[in-house]
């Protein structure tokens, strides 16, 4: 038996696994003690991996319009169909959805292809879903893109406050790791804020049980209460930051006593001065964020208010201190940094970033092409699917993901891709709710056939290795990409023989006329051989000559990446949710991942010991709400909103507070009729990432 070292695929903690192999398959697998994310801990989900596992149900061969047919034709057609899209309708009538479930290298070619040679600008991800706020904020705020903390300053902090994070769940071994050092620092207090009761609660010193949507009036309330206790450091302010006047200005448009901001947020003034007195004394704070910040129509405002409150108190750049987001998905990160977000070039260069597009045209040689590069941004995830339902995009590339499932307003982006003339679905699983939209199925490899790198939520790179022979036809990402490219004419710009190709000619591009104004580059990695590529150890981002071991911690000298190097703190005006509620859907609806399972169920649900957490798509309704509705314990219930109806059966929570619905978002049509959240969400977004309000829908529940 062989064992071998990868990266678990889920969640954005990003694990290292060793698996052992025996006889071409994974018969198990452990955590990697010497993987600086996890240090051998591995939680349930990544436990099971090896269950996982296995040619049943995957797709093994390509299909044009239901046919069967060999990879050459599927190329073939891919190739002419979209060059005849191209023709009729102009470049952006193309457009790709990509996915934080790819490999960096993955990414990287599909970018390389869609903005760099088919001159679209239309290609987004799946991470709109889950980072984009919290990429918004740190761009307009500390001028990169870059997250400061590494998963040490959880252990090195005197105070962690969760906020929008049910950490247990869906960051399970940093959960693990906030308990142990807990454990061995009995002055390490966590805040946990958050309207639900969830597990994460048993670590926390103090439980802020706020409104939904209340975060930004909350982090406003707290920087204009240490102003007015003068817990602000002046001297940091001073010397590294702008903006300190009108952000507080803003803060102060409401009232800002401790009585005004617990009655909007909801919350016991006790509790709320208590949070505001820790964190204004100390020093070492770490406040970590995911997706109850970032999916709001106001979540760059959240972030933005958290912020604030970090440079106000120059928390941040130091041991244990610092605003930390954490990733969703396995490498939601190593999309931002190929540009796999809409908005984003390549390498993280905006399209307005000074010099930006002439680089990237040069660095791919793309200056013969017409178009060139596109000029500005594309579409973002749900203005994309907009756009195809005005017919304005007619030819749409999908890569590991199901947008039918996991965008809101489920069913009008189904009827959108059904009007959409031509689309392609690179896919591993034979049987999803998308593929039924689909002109053209390619086969794509998964976790333990795939070859590539990922980087988790503390900036860290890590390999995840191909381990075991790909099941019928299915090939990797990147090679389908490439093979289109080269039939579409491009094929010396994409002639990659191994994924090592890829990532260093990503990291030649992350340091090409960079003289330190970018913050990603990982420069130093690109003279990695074959052998060195294979050997690659975990190392976070930046990588460069001066810093050839990687950097733990960002922004540690008080200069950031804006181009006075001084951070902003920027006004933010709280919002509430979009969708009010009436008469006919008086409960807010919140969303959510269970613990042991992973987006659409198409991996984990064939663990039956995963499956037995929770067995079927429920609904959590506080006990009272539930009296008042005439419902019981265990009853089957539906949930019902202005787009659309969900089904599940009741669990009474008195973790859930009064006038609140949890749902899942794993459940879909091909698992269970009617039980697919992102029906009942409508399509509101935050105007600056256009991250999706995905925890604030106004719902009815009423007996099944
Ligand atoms: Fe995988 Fe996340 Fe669990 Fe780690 S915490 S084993 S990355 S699912």
């Amino acid at each position: 038996m062989d064992q071998a070292r990868t990266t678990c695929p889920y969640c954005g903690v990003g694990c290292g696994v060793l698996a052992d192999i025996d006889d071409g398959r994974m018969v198990g697998v452990e955590g990697d003690a010497t993987h600086p994310a996890n240090f051998g801990r591995l939680c349930v989900k990544g436990s099971a991996l090896h269950e996982t596992l296995g040619e049943q149900g995957r797709l093994t061969r390509p299909r044009v319009d239901g046919v069967e047919v060999d990879w050459s034709t599927a190329l073939s057609t891919v190739a002419r169909r979209l060059g005849d899209v191209r023709s009729d309708h102009g470049d952006q009538a193309v457009a790709g959805y990509l996915s934080g479930q790819l490999l960096t290298e993955d990414y990287y070619v599909a970018n390389k292809l869609f903005k760099g040679f088919l001159g679209t600008p239309h290609l987004d991800t799946n991470s709109r879903l889950c980072m984009a706020s919290a990429v918004a904020a740190y761009k307009r705020s500390l001028g990169a893109d870059a997250v400061p903390c590494c998963y040490e300053d959880l252990e090195e902090a005197e105070l962690v406050v969760l906020v929008g994070s049910n950490l247990a769940w869906n960051h399970p071994v940093l959960f693990q790791r906030l308990r142990v050092a807990k454990t061995r620092n009995p002055l390490l207090r966590v805040v946990v804020i958050d309207p639900r009761v969830t597990d994460t609660c048993e670590l926390a010193d103090l439980y802020l049980g706020l409104k939904p949507g209340s975060d930004a009036r909350l982090f406003n309330g707290l920087l204009a209460w240490m102003a007015e206790r003068g817990k602000l450091d002046r001297v940091y302010l001073e010397r590294h930051t702008r903006g300190l006047d009108e952000a507080l200005d803003a803060a102060r448009e409401d009232e800002t006593s401790i009585e005004a901001i617990a009655t909007d947020c909801d919350i016991d003034p006790e509790r709320l001065e208590t949070f505001f007195y820790w964190f204004a004394s100390q020093l070492h704070v770490v406040t970590l964020y995911s997706q109850g910040i970032n999916q709001s129509s106001s979540g760059t405002d959240k972030c933005q208010a958290i912020l604030n409150c970090h440079l106000g108190g120059g928390k941040i750049g130091l041991p244990g201190a610092g605003p930390f987001s954490i990733t969703g998905q396995p490498n939601a990160m190593g999309g931002r940094e190929v540009g796999g977000l809409a908005n984003q070039l390549a390498a993280h260069m905006d399209y307005d970033s000074p010099g930006a597009i002439d680089r990237v045209t040069r660095f791919w040689r793309t200056e013969h092409l017409v178009p060139t590069l596109p000029e500005g941004p594309g579409h973002k995830a749900v203005a994309l699917f907009e756009a195809i339902e005005r017919g304005e995009i007619r030819a749409l590339w999908i890569m590991a993901t199901n947008p039918v499932v996991s965008l809101p307003d489920a069913d009008r982006v189904r009827a959108a891709l059904a009007k959409c003339p031509l689309v392609i679905v690179s896919e591993c699983m034979a049987d999803t709710d998308l593929l039924p939209y689909a002109d053209i199925v390619l086969p794509a490899t998964s976790w333990s056939e795939k070859d590539g790198t990922v980087t988790n939520s503390e900036r860290r790179i890590s390999r995840q290795r191909g381990l075991l022979p790909p099941p019928g036809e299915a090939r990797h990402d990147w090679w389908i990409i490439s093979e289109v490219a080269r039939r579409l004419g491009y094929g010396e710009a994409f002639a990659y023989a191994h994924p090592g190709e890829i990532f260093a000619e990503h990291a030649r591009l992350s340091g090409f006329e960079n003289a330190g104004e970018r913050v990603f580059d990982i420069s130093a990695l690109a003279a990695l051989d074959r052998q060195g590529y294979d050997a690659l150890a975990p190392i976070q981002w930046p990588v460069t000559a001066a810093a050839p071991r990687g950097t733990a911690r960002l922004f540690e000298d008080g200069r950031f990446a804006t181009a006075d190097g001084r951070a902003r703190l920027l006004p933010v005006r709280p919002r509430g949710p979009v969708q009010a509620l009436d008469a006919a859907h008086p409960l807010r609806l919140n969303t959510g991942r269970v613990r042991d399972q992973w987006h659409t169920m198409t991996r984990t649900a064939r663990s039956p010991r995963l499956m037995n957490h929770r067995a079927e798509p429920f609904i959590e309704i506080a006990p009272e709400d539930a009296r008042a509705l005439g419902l019981g314990d265990q009853q089957l219930a539906r949930v019902t909103s202005a787009t659309g109806e969900y089904r599940g059966r009741l669990r009474l929570s008195r973790g859930q507070r009064r006038g609140e619905v949890f749902v899942p978002i794993h459940w879909t049509d091909r698992f269970s009729a009617r039980a697919l959240a992102g029906r009942l969400l409508a399509a509101h977004v935050d105007p600056l990432s256009g991250q999706p309000e995905a925890k604030h829908g106004a719902v009815a529940v009423t007996p099944l």
